[in-house]
């Protein structure tokens, strides 16, 4: 679907997979006015489709279009256009466990313009891919470093979005970790490097006593719909769940005092992954004797049945797709 002033967002098409033609000028290469999604299709073992609350997505689109200057979507025609594309592609939804239909909806800024402004024309695009089981082979909790240096976000900045220069600024701290044998950073706040925000590309919860602690939406953080998926269900499951700001020295004093039981990442890919270490200056932490917890097993049994057909849809996230 492109966009420009005189017709709006218009010509909704569904085409073949293949290469976009772009002048080398084209705004996105050089000034990153874009935006992207992530979610998946699903496949019942009774061959239905289903899609994970998608209209969430279409609404956090346009949450960062408004950040990013690009024009709102309609949100519901994008849904229909998703479940459209992905009845016609159902036979590339694998139906192995674990396996599913990536979805990544993006938008670029098109016009062939040097200079700073945001652009008059876009494109949005849909495109698929088959995605593996994320767990082949059992969940395992993985080993995380705090990074003290690089940020990737600050307040009043795009952190909120989804927008590719944020993952862009992510890339080097990530390798740095991984070349220290973590798999992701865990991320502190742009401000007082203090406050815990974000793992990797996933929100983050942390079970400490009787409290799910998870930090604040205050603008330099992605509002995830696997947060707020989990958020529900540990309220609807009597769980004492709080917003709020998390210090990093705050988790390291409940490790001391044996009440930090779980850690765990949320996102579209992993849906939930225990964290099982966490290193922060050197002072290396082990959690749940780095064994996935009670609670990040149940969620991620509960969200995973809900999106395979098995666990009953008690809030209405699923929508089928004919
Ligand atoms: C996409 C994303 C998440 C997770 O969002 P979900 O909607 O749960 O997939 C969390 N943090 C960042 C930085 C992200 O880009």
């Amino acid at each position: 679907m492109d966009y420009n002033p005189e017709k709006g967002w218009h010509d909704p098409r569904i085409v073949p997979y293949g290469p976009l033609c772009l002048e080398p000028s084209t705004m996105v290469f050089h000034y990153g006015q874009a935006i992207f999604e992530g979610l998946k299709a699903y496949k019942s073992d009774d061959g239905r489709i289903f899609l994970f609350r998608p209209d969430m997505n279409m609404k956090r689109i346009n949450i960062s279009n408004d950040r990013m200057s690009i024009p709102p979507i309609d949100e519901e025609f994008a849904v229909e256009a998703t479940k459209a594309l992905v009845s016609l592609d159902r036979d590339w939804i694998p139906s192995e466990p674990g396996t599913s239909l990536y979805i990544r909806p993006f938008i670029i800024s098109t016009d062939p313009f040097l200079g700073v402004r945001p652009s008059y024309t876009y494109k949005f695009i849909i495109i698929l891919s088959p995605s593996g089981a994320y767990y082949p082979t059992g969940i395992n909790p993985v080993k995380i470093m705090v990074e003290n240096e690089y940020v990737r976000a600050v307040r009043g900045g795009t952190g909120f979005a989804k927008t590719p220069g944020n993952y862009a600024a992510s890339l080097k701290a990530q390798e740095i970790a991984y070349e220290k044998g973590y798999v992701q950073v865990l991320w502190l706040d742009g401000v007082e490097r203090k406050y815990v925000e974000e793992v990797g590309s996933m929100n983050v919860f942390f079970k400490i006593g009787d409290e799910i602690v998870t930090p604040m939406l205050d603008g330099s953080i992605l509002p995830g719909i696997t947060r707020d998926s989990c958020i529900h269900l540990l309220k609807n499951w009597g769980y004492k769940v709080t917003e709020r700001k998390l210090a990093i020295q705050e988790l390291f004093d409940a490790h001391s005092e044996g009440k930090l039981d779980e850690a765990f990442g949320t996102g579209t890919a992993a849906v939930i992954s225990p964290i099982g270490e966490l290193n922060w200056n050197d002072r290396i932490i082990t959690i749940n004797d780095g064994k996935i917890g009670p609670v990040s097993q149940r969620l991620y049994d509960t969200i995973t049945g809900i999106q395979n057909g098995t666990a009953e849809d008690e809030f209405g996230w699923i929508t089928v797709v004919e």
